[in-house]
């Protein structure tokens, strides 16, 4: 269980969190929905210690991670599997290589238990056999799944994904949330999935939180969404703030 209490973030004058109270559960997928700029990245950095709030709480299972040092943070960190925004893959790097980068710093495996683990997480993301590519190599989607491959590597009790399906065909987007969804099972992890895609909200959020400029503007199950004016909400969420 995550609970996000109270969060505000600021860089420089620009105050992008106000006040966020929410609380992510496990084996379950929350999606977190909103407009750019919304906050919505800079709330998921805030969780995995990328960013420090000025004010309010992460806590893991009870303990407070916004305020633990690096070493006291690391039993944690080990658990949480992220992928970004735009990957963010190392260019330099195979695909292997990728996946097998947290497994370096993080786990005492063998040099053959890294490949093995490496061949499954590709396997799993329906990428098999591609370990020796390099991300130059990849279409945007296949570079989403490697991406998600590493941060299953070290078998994630939380799962982070940002922007999933932005920029992938419909199709692709569909197969990657049952990939998602299924991982959460597998994992049984607390998985925090960033989307603007209201498909994905219908289809396999079991919470839903819509920021608007920094606030928690709505939230609650998709049976709730499923009574609620969703054209109204996305017409509202979407609106540009600009
Ligand atoms: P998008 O849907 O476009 O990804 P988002 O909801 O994820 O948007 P964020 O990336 O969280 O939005 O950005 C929210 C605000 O914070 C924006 O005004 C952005 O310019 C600002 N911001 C984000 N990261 C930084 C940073 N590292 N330094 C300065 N400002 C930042
Ligand atoms: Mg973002």
């Amino acid at each position: 269980m995550i609970e996000v209490q109270n969060i505000h973030k600021s860089f420089g004058d620009n105050h992008v969190l106000r006040g966020i109270d929410a609380n992510f559960e496990p084996g379950k997928i929350s999606l977190i929905i909103g407009g750019s700029g919304s906050g919505k990245s800079t709330l998921l950095k805030c969780m995995v210690g990328l960013h420090a709030p000025e004010q309010g709480k992460v806590l893991y299972n009870g303990e407070d991670f916004t305020r633990m040092d690096f070493e006291t943070r690391i039993p944690i960190r080990k658990e949480i599997g992220m992928l970004f925004q735009n990957s963010a893959l190392f260019d330099s790097m195979t695909v292997e290589q990728n996946i097998i980068f947290p497994l370096e710093m993080f786990s005492d495996m063998s040099r053959n238990e890294k490949i093995d683990r490496a061949n499954y997480c590709l396997e799993r993301v329906n990428l098999a056999g591609r370990n020796k590519l390099y991300p130059a190599e990849l279409s945007g989607g296949m570079k989403k799944r490697v991406g998600i491959a590493r941060a299953i590597s070290m078998s994630p009790k939380y799962l982070f994904v940002d922007e999933p399906n932005s920029g992938l065909d419909p199709e692709t987007a569909i197969l990657i949330d049952e990939l998602i969804s299924e991982l959460t099972d597998e994992y049984q992890c607390t998985t925090v999935v960033v989307t603007h895609d209201m498909n994905s909200v219908m289809g396999i959020g079991d919470y839903i939180l819509f920021l608007y400029k920094g606030q928690k503007w709505w939230e609650g199950s998709n049976k709730e969404i499923a009574h609620t004016d969703v054209e109204e909400l996305n017409n509202f969420v979407f609106a540009s703030p600009f």
